[in-house]
């Protein structure tokens, strides 16, 4: 199917495809294995100029937004959709910023991003917060020209890895989610240490790692946006990083189906290739039909939200659930397709069946997301 990219698209995702075949692929497998974090390729990635495909050029980035960024995640993560995660990692932890920051936090963080220097991450979920993410218990108090953050966060993608980190904390326990705020925190600072480096199912090159805030002090200055406007930054957030999700799902399902198209071609059994068989056939088709149809549902939502759309969580939310069950039905299938060997960690389909898993479960599962669908669906019928 032809997108119509514009020649630096094209560019963006040929760069991303050759970073992703050539330096990437060779290493997946080991990297899986060894939960090995991926800073050489990060290096790579920062050298090709694509850490800053979304961020504007003033603070040194390309210029693009959430289709260029869903671009490269989709090219990195058709090899490895746990080492596109340290990049997708960043893009959710840098746009807090991106949508909420002042000059002065703009100015200093997001060209250390854009250069690829430093990475992101994004700190919400916490061991009662997660599909509830009203439930966060992390407190900002402020004190003078400081504020002072305890909790902890769980699960925090890129944790111990990134440098500059954005936190939804408390600073009005009586509001509920309206006495959220949000704040940048620089690895580093007294009071702010890492806890449990989880040991996963998939995206294994992802590190996800728990924040432990004990007394941390952080200038005012690092406040996001006003006191209260958590909630809102998180949400908002989300909304512009879960195609970026998607892109992570529709790369990984693409992986796999080549994989699978590729070995039902050489494999033989009853004397002739097991692409001879209607059955096989048919779950290649399927495969590509489910593709194209997440692809171009992403792309489009990708286009909608740079447009500048206000309404987006409905589209944003569509596309990360179709994307990502697709991803994990067709990994499923190529697994199938490759009968044992499918099975095998010799093959890379059974890594990419679980690195699939997570794209139904982060950044609001898919349970979630249908409910956000929903209520926007009974939203726009009683405006009618
Ligand atoms: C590898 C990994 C990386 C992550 N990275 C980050 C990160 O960088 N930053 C961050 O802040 N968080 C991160 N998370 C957290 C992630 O976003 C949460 O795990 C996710 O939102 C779900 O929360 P939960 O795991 O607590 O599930 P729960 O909320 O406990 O849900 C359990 C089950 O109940 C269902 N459920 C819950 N409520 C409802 C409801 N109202 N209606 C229907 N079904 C419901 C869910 O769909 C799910 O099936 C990460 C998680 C993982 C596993």
């Amino acid at each position: 199917m032809n997108y119509f990219l514009t020649e630096e698209q094209q560019m963006i995702k040929d760069l991303s495809k050759t970073i992703a075949d050539e330096k990437i692929a060779p290493v997946a497998i080991q990297y899986d294995e060894e939960g090995k974090f991926p800073n050489d390729i990060i290096k790579i990635l920062a050298d090709s100029d694509l850490c800053g495909v979304y961020i504007e050029e003033q603070y040194g980035g390309l210029g693009g937004g959430i289709f260029e960024m869903a671009l490269v995640i989709e090219e990195l993560s058709r090899a490895c959709g746990g080492i596109a995660l340290s990049y997708a990692g960043t893009g959710l932890g840098t746009f807090p910023i991106i949508l909420f920051g002042n000059d002065e936090q703009k100015n200093k963080y997001l060209p250390q991003v854009a250069s690829g220097k430093k990475l992101a991450a994004f700190g919400l979920t916490e061991a009662n917060a997660g599909s509830d993410a009203a439930g966060v218990q992390t407190t900002a108090e402020l004190d003078g020209d400081e504020y002072i953050l305890n909790g902890t966060k769980q699960w925090i993608t890129n944790g111990g890895e990134a440098d500059i980190y954005t936190i939804i904390a408390c600073t009005n326990k009586t509001k509920g989610s309206r006495g959220f705020s949000a704040f940048i925190v620089d690895k580093g600072t007294l009071g702010f240490s890492f806890g449990k480096k989880e040991n996963k199912m998939g995206i294994r090159a992802s590190c996800t790692v728990e924040l432990v805030f004990e007394n941390c002090r952080i200038p005012k200055e690092n406040l996001l946006a006003r006191e209260g406007m958590g909630f809102i930054v998180a949400m908002k957030t989300l909304d512009r990083t879960r195609p970026g999700v998607a892109a992570q799902a529709l790369g990984i399902a693409q992986g796999a189906f080549e994989v699978a198209v590729k070995y039902s071609g050489e494999r033989v059994q009853f004397r002739q290739k097991i692409s001879s068989f209607q059955a096989i056939q048919h779950i290649l088709a399927d495969m590509a039909i489910q593709i194209e149809a997440s692809r171009a549902l992403v792309y489009q939502t990708c286009k909608f939200i740079d447009s500048g759309a206000k309404n987006i969580s409905k589209d944003s939310a569509m596309c990360k659930v179709l994307a990502s069950d697709t991803a994990m039905k067709v990994t499923t299938d190529a697994v199938q397709v490759l009968g044992g060997y499918g099975y095998m960690k010799e093959y890379p389909v059974e890594k990419m069946m679980r690195d699939a898993k997570i794209t139904q479960i982060y950044e609001g599962t898919n349970q979630i997301q249908r409910n956000v669908i929903a209520l926007e669906l009974i939203k726009e019928q009683s405006t009618k």
